[in-house]
């Protein structure tokens, strides 16, 4: 296994970074990750309004992967996600959904002990340990790490988690793939501005598939297959993913497009991921028993 550590970080995903390494397609990666404010609150003391607004949301990496060609997909199987041992969480005027009745910023401090968050002592929260931030280099120009996209990016969707496949759109060859915003609890909305936010390390094995042709991120877990989409709204980005799940089923499978609608109205969930960032992210996940008795065709 290979490790990357966190010196080398990215502020936006664009098609022309410089890789921090090198890998054949593949390979598993054991990557270092700070969290969503740079590791910048490392205890209660610490406040928002003094940290550096610019060292926020890195991702690490970018990672080129040998044989990543644009046009075609990365694979990104989600093997491990460890934390540190300590998480933070913050909410501030006009962030998130309640902003509009806030008067600066709030943070909360946590302890991650026994695979659980301690709110504090009558409250410790099962960890429902996800990724973020994770995504490839975009077509056209730069995202900043905080927005996402069809590229991934700031999707903040609790289903990226162990044991999840992604897979990518590349948009230039060796994809440029990178992740960070770890969280050790995550709501569905995300509806504060933020997930308890968690350095640590995240274990993935990247594999390039050159003859996959993607427009948005797939999602893949032991029960479900799915689309990730982000938009302007939360209904767009609904209405997005749907389309896209409609045409993948109509390009991998012989089912007539009306009866794959109809299909997908009884055992498709439009599920939200988050709804605070400048692009809203949803998730439409269908599960896999339905579509392997469709004969859906993805043999990746
Ligand atoms: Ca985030
Ligand atoms: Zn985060």
């Amino acid at each position: 296994m290979v490790e990357l550590g966190d010196d080398r970080v990215i502020y936006a995903f664009s098609s022309d970074m410089d890789p921090a390494l090198t890998i054949p397609s593949g390979q598993t990666v054991r990557i270092r990750t700070k969290d969503c404010f740079g590791n910048q609150l490392s205890g209660p003391e610490d406040e928002l309004d003094e940290i550096d607004w610019d060292a926020i949301n890195p991702a690490t990496g970018p990672i080129f992967v040998e044989g990543a060609t644009a046009g075609g997909a990365l694979k990104v199987a989600i093997e491990d996600i460890e934390f540190d041992g300590h998480a933070a969480c913050c909410t501030g005027k006009d962030e998130g959904v309640y902003g509009d009745k806030l008067n600066g910023w709030s943070t909360h401090f946590c302890q991650i002990e026994d695979e659980a968050l301690v709110w504090n002592d009558a409250l410790r929260i099962p960890l429902n340990p996800m990724i973020g931030v994770i995504g490839v280099a975009p077509t056209g120009k730069a995202v900043n790490c905080g927005t996402p996209g069809s590229h991934g990016g700031n999707m903040d969707n609790t289903a990226i988690t162990t044991g999840a496949t992604l897979y990518f759109p590349v948009a230039v060859d060796g994809a440029l793939f990178g992740l960070g915003d770890m969280h050790a609890v995550m709501g569905d909305g995300e509806v504060s501005v933020s997930g308890a936010e968690a350095p640590g390390w995240a274990t993935v094995t990247l594999t390039a598939l050159p003859e996959l042709a993607l427009i948005d991120p797939v999602i893949e877990n032991a029960e479900s297959f799915g689309i990730i989409a982000s938009a302007d709204s939360l209904d767009a980005a609904a209405d997005r993913a749907v389309h896209r799940m409609v045409e993948l089923i109509a390009e991998h499978s012989s089912m007539p497009v009306p009866e794959a609608v109809m299909l997908l109205s009884l055992v498709g969930d439009v599920q939200v991921c988050q709804m605070v960032d400048p692009q809203k992210t949803v998730r439409f996940m269908v599960p896999k028993y339905v579509l392997e008795a469709v004969g859906f065709d993805w043999p990746y």
